[in-house]
C-alpha cells in the first residue's frame, strides 16, 4: 500500500504500510537501544531479515566507542547485510518517560535529523523511517508523528537530502496518523 503524499524541495515524501525490512532503499533506518545489541521490535526484525553481518557491524563500533552506549538522539551506519537496502541507520529513540515532554520531543526530532545527516554523508538519496520510539520506548504515537513529519520536513527544505523518503508505518492505525498529518500539510502548504 503506497500513497504518494507530497514533494518537498525534489524530494518525495511517502507513507507506507508494511514491513521496512522489505523496502529497497538505500538505507533503512532502525530504532536501536544504546548498546546496539539487537532486540525486539524493528530492531529484532531488521537483524533477523538482514542476518549476522549487521550485529557484527554493531560490535565493531561498538569497540570503537570504547562500550560506551549512544545517546537518545545519536545515529551511527552499518552495511545492510542480506537486506534489500543497502544501509541500516541505527538510531536510539528517547524512551518517553525518562525526559520531559520538551526533552523527549527534541530527542526524536535529534533521530530524524542525525540520520538524514548520516544519508547525505554517505551519498545515498533514499531512506525510510520507523515509527522511533513509538513501540517498547513508549511515545505516544499521536505525539511523535506530527514530530517526524515536521522535522524531516524542515531538514528537506534546509538541505538537497534526498529523492525519496518514506514513513514506513507498522499497524493500522500509525498508517492512517501519519497520512492526516501529510494531508494537513499538504492542504496547507
Ligand atoms: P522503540 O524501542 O524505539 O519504541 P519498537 O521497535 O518497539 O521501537 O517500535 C517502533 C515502531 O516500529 C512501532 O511502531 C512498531 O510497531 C514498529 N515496527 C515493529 N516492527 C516493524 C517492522 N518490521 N517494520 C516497520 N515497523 C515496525
Amino acid at each position: 500500500m503506497v500513497a504518494t503524499e507530497l514533494t518537498r524541495n525534489g524530494c518525495r515524501v511517502e507513507v507506507v504500510q508494511g514491513d521496512i525490512t522489505q523496502l529497497a532503499v538505500d538505507a533503512i533506518v532502525n530504532a536501536a537501544n544504546p548498546w546496539l545489541a539487537g532486540g525486539g521490535g524493528v530492531d529484532g526484525a531488521i537483524h533477523r531479515a538482514g542476518g549476522p553481518t549487521i550485529l557484527q557491524e554493531c560490535r565493531q563500533i561498538m569497540e570503537q566507542r570504547g562500550g560506551r552506549p549512544l545517546a537518545a538522539g545519536e545515529a551511527v551506519i552499518t552495511g545492510g547485510g542480506q537486506l534489500p537496502a543497502r544501509y541500516v541507520i541505527h538510531t536510539v529513540g528517547p524512551v518517553y518517560r525518562e525526559w520531559t515532554p520538551a526533552e523527549a520531543a527534541e530527542r526524536l526530532a535529534a533521530c530524524y535529523r542525525n540520520s538524514l545527516a548520516l544519508l547525505r554523508q554517505h551519498g545515498l538519496r533514499s531512506i525510510a523511517f520507523p515509527a522511533i520510539s513509538t513501540g517498547a520506548y513508549g511515545y505516544p504515537p499521536e505525539e511523535a508523528c506530527p514530530i517526524a513529519v515536521r522535522t524531516v520536513l524542515e531538514e528537506l527544505e534546509r538541505h538537497d537530502a534526498c529523492e525519496r523518503l518514506i514513513f514506513c508505518t507498522f499497524g493500522a492505525r500509525d498508517y492512517e496518523l501519519y497520512r492526516q498529518e501529510l494531508g494537513r500539510i499538504s492542504g496547507a502548504g
